[in-house]
């Protein structure tokens, strides 16, 4: 019922420069220790982590809702599930990962005697930085990979969530060792502090300029690191797309972060509906990803029947007020992070009305800083459009739809602009599809649905070019935080064949 009990939550209070040395000191003697290695400490951790989700699910509502105004369905489905998801992969799964890996097929014959083989070893301590817009997911999927890896980890949790971050760095001692993984509060300068040490690998989630700040404190001490950024997602929508159905799941990802096609979240998402009557008025702003669809290219024979779609779709999942059902009159709407994102995002769509381009405009509630899904339809193949909603990341809940002349159009505009992070079709051919996964570049792609890369526990998760490099989630994620290292035995059993390359070289070894 949205109602916060402050006790439940702890005081936010930035960790000390001095204290996260001693962190990284006992981080290190741990890894040194050699306890991380073993299989049952790494079993140990990633279960005591599903415990801690599940024994603390409420506060965890609690803080993400003071945090950011979202849900209690939308954090236990979009946030938390997610990450159970990925404990029940690591657990099931990470005995095979961790074993070597034989290399012998593909080898010449005089290796294959060599025994070669891929030795996976944990890298060393990490770093895990993480964004504010899934406090709970960002930061915690990435220290499912780093258990399963053998890691220690330091969590630099976002200063913008920090109910979320703080209620993390009381409960992460209690559940997880607290010599092999900690949490660091704070802000730029708790960061750059962390970023000055060495690390065994380091994985940002957040902005691209803050990613090149951590790719160049990385480089300083030659620390391998993984880069998940934004960027502008796009949706493709070709003239024989059923736009209906296209509009009615593209706004369920923009309005709540879902996706729930696993047994484990199946089987979570319907213990929790029981008990979640107000489930089905959850209502986020689309800033909920940086997945979540930016901006569609739609076919301009299909942009009236598009628009309209849209409209009636957005007309039944939230009837305009005085409905209880509306927007406003839902006690879990999500909140923009801050005054200046809302203030962007009404610019946007004050900029749009003047230019007649306003489709539709999302109810407003300056106080909750809650906007409702806007619309904003643009020139023929976004001509003559520069800056603001057609340039930005918008991160929010506003949609632009640019009309474009044909599917070739529309493969030309996305290979103009930076590689997005997830790229959507929408079309009744597969081959439509095809055509443009492969004339196009982006960390995922999906037909005809939304959201639910993020959610395959089996794919990696990461971005391409601007939108970051590396990956993670399942075993993506375990081998992000492993070494991979080559392994060949030569027993002095072969001397004989291994003498035959000593100097001097004789006439006969010259002629071989
Ligand atoms: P944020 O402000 O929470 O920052 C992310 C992290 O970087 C925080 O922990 C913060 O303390 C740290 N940080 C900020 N400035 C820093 C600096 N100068 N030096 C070192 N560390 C610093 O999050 P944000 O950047 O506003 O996040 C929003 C962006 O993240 C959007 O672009 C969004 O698309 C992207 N994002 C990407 C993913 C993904 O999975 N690829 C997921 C969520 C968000």
């Amino acid at each position: 019922n949205g109602i916060i009990h402050e006790g439940d939550i702890p005081k936010y209070e930035p960790t000390s420069i001095d204290q996260i040395d001693k962190i990284y000191t006992t981080l290190n003697e741990r890894f040194n220790s050699g306890k991380t290695y073993s299989l049952a400490y790494r079993l140990y951790n990633l279960k005591q982590l599903a415990y801690l989700i599940k024994d603390n699910e409420k506060r965890i509502h609690q803080a993400v809702y003071k945090d950011l105004g979202k849900g209690a369905f939308d954090v236990s489905l979009g946030d938390l599930w997610p990450i159970l998801n990925e404990v029940d992969l690591a657990v099931r799964r990470v005995k095979g990962w961790m074993k070597d890996e034989s290399r012998i097929w593909d080898a010449m014959l005089s290796f294959k005697f060599m025994r070669p083989r891929v030795k996976k070893q944990p890298k060393g301590p990490v770093l895990i930085i993480s964004a504010w817009n899934f406090p709970w997911q960002l930061t915690l999927i990435p220290l499912v990979g780093a258990i399963a890896a053998g890691c220690p980890a330091v969590l630099k949790v976002s200063e913008h969530a920090p109910s979320s971050s703080a209620l993390l760095a009381e409960l992460l001692p209690r559940y997880l060792d607290p010599e092999g993984y900690a949490v660091v509060l704070g802000a730029v300068e708790e960061s750059t502090k962390l970023l000055e040490k060495p690390w065994g690998h380091i994985l940002y989630t957040g902005s691209g300029n803050v990613g090149k700040i951590v790719a160049t404190a990385a480089a300083k001490t030659l620390t391998p690191s993984t880069l998940e950024l934004g960027g502008k997602s796009p949706v493709v929508v070709s003239s024989c797309a059923n736009v209906k159905i296209a509009a009615r799941r593209m706004f369920t990802i923009k309005q709540m972060a879902a996706g729930q096609c696993h047994r484990l979240c199946i089987r979570y998402a319907v213990s929790h509906l029981r008990h979640d009557a107000t489930a089905d008025q959850t209502i986020a702003n689309g800033n909920d990803r940086s997945v979540a669809p930016d901006y569609v290219l739609v076919v301009k024979d299909k942009v009236d029947e598009f628009v309209e779609a849209c409209k009636e779709t957005l007309d039944s999942f939230f009837p305009p007020s005085p409905s209880p059902l509306s927007f406003l009159h839902t006690p879990q709407s999500s909140s923009m992070r801050n005054d200046a994102d809302l203030d962007r995002m009404i610019s946007y769509l004050d900029k749009a009305d003047g230019e007649g381009k306003l489709v539709n405009r999302g109810e407003l509630n300056k106080e909750s800083r809650r906007l409702g899904i806007s619309l904003v339809k643009t020139n023929l193949n976004g001509e003559g459009e520069t800056g603001g909603l057609v340039e930005d990341e918008v991160f929010g809940p506003v949609i632009a739809i640019i009309p474009v002349d044909d599917i070739d159009t529309a493969i030309k505009y996305i290979n103009a602009r930076p590689h997005p992070l997830a790229l959507y079709v929408c079309s009744g051919k597969r081959s439509v599809f095809t055509k443009v996964i492969n004339e196009t570049c982006s960390g995922s792609a999906t037909w005809n649905d939304f959201g639910f890369a993020t959610l395959a526990r089996n794919l990696p998760f990461g971005g391409a070019g601007a939108s970051g490099w590396g990956s993670y989630h399942g075993k993506d994620g375990f081998d992000t935080f492993t070494h991979h290292k080559a392994i060949l035995e030569i027993p002095y059993l072969f001397e004989p064949l291994m003498s035959l390359r000593y100097p001097p070289l004789s006439n006969a070894k010259k002629a071989v």
